[in-house]
């Protein structure tokens, strides 16, 4: 399947604006979501690219709204999107005996409910087309324990089995799903903490090769794999964090 309509959440910034960048260049036209509704910044970028991202203001843990979304898209573009990148998400830290039900449920629902709401709004569309790709972007602290990430590990653990039960549920009428899961990736998530503070010492050395990744070397893994079209793949989660993860 040659993909030429696509959306990505979380688009305004970091991973996520990489990915839509990327995909843009690609020639794919890209539905930027978020709350701002903020393109991805595209100076520096050739002048025609702008014109391929579509910025769509939405709150991905309404599954009403994402569903709005979606039809905003097709109906500014008169194209069903054949693809969806699951990428919006939030980050909490927090002594496990002192979190809330809620603040728990917050990061349930940014990080794993959203990614089940956006499956389920471009679920319809991509029957109507015969099939597709959704990449989720899951998180290396999907298999770790670490302290004080109790609901972001247990959201990022849930993106996986979500991905691996879609992936099953869904090949039949060809949609593909997989999980890709980043280690530590320069963004405004952590950026501070990695440049000024004792994390980017941590990982200089803890990381095999010594550095954190650029969101930039997310959005090619991502946007590799819609142009590839491997049909057979399907229900991994693919690991990208420069050895962290399988290290001693
Ligand atoms: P980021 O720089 O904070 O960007 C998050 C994006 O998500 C923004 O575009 C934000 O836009 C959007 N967003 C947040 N909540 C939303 C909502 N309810 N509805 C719609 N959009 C929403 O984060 P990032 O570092 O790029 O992370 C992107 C993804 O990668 C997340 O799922 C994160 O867990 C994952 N990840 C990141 C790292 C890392 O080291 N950075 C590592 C592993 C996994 P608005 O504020 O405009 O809504």
């Amino acid at each position: 399947m040659k993909h030429s309509h696509v959306l990505v959440s979380g688009a305004s910034r970091g991973i996520g604006a990489a990915i839509a960048l990327e995909l843009a260049r690609q020639g794919i036209v890209v539905g930027c979501l978020s709350r701002s509704g903020v393109l991805p910044d595209f100076a520096g970028e050739a002048s025609s690219l702008h014109t391929r991202l579509l910025p769509i203001a939405t709150d991905v843990t309404d599954p009403a709204v994402f569903a709005e979304a979606v039809a905003e898209f097709i109906d500014k573009t008169g194209h069903k999107p054949s693809g969806l990148i699951n990428n919006a998400g939030i980050h909490t830290a927090c002594p496990s005996h002192r979190l809330s039900a809620d603040d728990f449920r917050q990061v349930m629902d940014a990080n794993a409910l959203s990614v089940l709401f956006g499956c389920q709004a471009i679920y319809p569309f991509l029957l109507e087309i015969g099939g597709g790709l959704i990449i989720n972007i899951g998180s290396f602290y999907d298999r770790l324990g670490i302290k004080q990430n109790i609901a972001y590990c247990a959201s990022k653990a849930a993106v996986g089995a979500i991905t691996r039960c879609l992936a099953v549920e869904w090949a039949k009428h060809g949609i593909r799903v997989l999980n890709v899961a980043p280690g530590y990736i320069k963004t405004d998530i952590n950026r501070e903490a990695i440049e000024h503070g004792p994390l980017g010492e941590f990982l200089a050395k803890r990381i095999p090769r010594s550095e954190p990744g650029e969101p930039d070397e997310v959005a090619k893994l991502v946007a590799g794999l819609f142009a590839m079209d491997s049909g057979f793949l399907t229900g991994e989660t693919i690991y990208i964090d420069g050895g962290q993860s399988i290290t001693d």
